[in-house]
């Protein structure tokens, strides 16, 4: 029988000892962490992320700040903005809410942000001190990922990890943590992607298989070997008239026919996805007690 990787319960989990070390920072007469959320337009499903983000901020006794900007801002406003937050000393960190508008460079913007206070994790200084094994702040995603296989105890030392998808917030760090040396770690690692030849091949020979391409139900039963492991990272809005939203969440992994052939499964929704913003919450807390940098 399978067992399903429950990501709701244990970033609940994660908050709980997040809130208690914030109540011990507070008692020791330190000022509890400081995040803060730029968003930029109005685009439906950012201002969600950010909403579930300040939320859980205080949930965990975090102080947070949102800044919102119109989408028609310059490039060179937002960026001073940025650098505000840069030098700001009672912040320990913050993000830029992807996607931002078009006549706005990404990577500038990502680049623009101080690498200390980058508790996304997606600066160069960041992903360059991941993939070579220092300390740093891991982006949130593969973080989450991560703390999942390690909270079940799921062994990654030699076996095969199959990563589908190679971006650079899922696909490339994730696939980098798991062939570090550690736990959880030390894996076989192969990562495919849209040129991939034998992919039902490749997957069969997996141990553990990492979906994070974006395809609803792209991993089927026949593509799965028994006693798998399966991280389904995939949330991609589905059309529905059986929800008030008109949509459902729809993972990369066909559910119902592949989990009576794992050992170990993430469901979609409740699995990665909470996760995600309990790994910005740890790397707030370590900007705070100012232990990586
Ligand atoms: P992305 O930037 O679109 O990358 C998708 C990757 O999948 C690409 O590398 C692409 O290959 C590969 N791919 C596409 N079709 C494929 C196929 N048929 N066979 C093999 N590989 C294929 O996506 P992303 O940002 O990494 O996100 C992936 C999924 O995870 C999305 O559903 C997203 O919503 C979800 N997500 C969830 C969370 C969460 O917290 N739960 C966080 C982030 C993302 P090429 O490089 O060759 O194009």
């Amino acid at each position: 029988m399978y067992k399903i990787i429950d990501g709701k319960a244990i970033s609940e989990q994660v908050k709980t000892e997040i809130a208690a070390e914030v109540k011990a920072m507070v008692a020791a007469g330190k000022r509890a962490p400081h995040l803060a959320v730029i968003i930029v337009g109005h685009d439906g499903g950012s201002e969600t992320y950010v909403a579930h983000k300040v939320k859980s901020c205080e949930q965990v006794g975090f102080k947070s700040s949102k800044l919102a900007f119109e989408a028609d801002i310059t490039e060179d406003a937002l960026l001073h903005e940025i650098d505000k937050l840069n030098k700001d000393p009672e912040l320990d960190g913050f993000i830029v809410q992807l996607p931002i508008p078009k006549h706005i460079s990404e990577q500038k913007v990502i680049e623009a942000i101080d690498f200390r206070k980058d508790v996304d994790g997606f600066h160069p200084v960041n992903v360059g001190r991941m993939s070579i094994g220092l300390p740093c702040y891991v982006s949130a995603t593969p973080s989450g990922i991560l703390e999942l296989l390690k909270r079940y105890n799921i062994p990654t030392a030699g076996k095969n990890c199959v990563v589908i998808g190679r971006s650079n917030i899922v696909g490339k760090p994730v696939a980098s943590l798991m062939m570090q040396k550690g736990y959880p770690g030390d894996a076989t690692v192969t990562v495919c992607h849209s040129r991939s030849h034998n992919l039902k091949e490749i997957c069969l020979a997996a141990d553990i298989i990492i979906a994070a391409l974006g395809k609803p139900e792209f991993l089927t039963a026949d593509m799965v070997k028994e006693g798998a492991t399966i991280i389904d990272v995939g949330t991609t809005r589905v059309p529905t008239s059986d929800t008030k939203s008109g949509y459902r969440l729809c993972g990369d992994v066909k559910f119902d026919e592949v989990a009576p052939k794992c050992a170990y499964i993430t469901p979609v929704p409740g699995g990665v996805g909470p996760m995600t913003i309990v790994s910005l919450l740890k790397n707030t807390l370590l900007a705070a007690k100012g232990e990586i940098y």
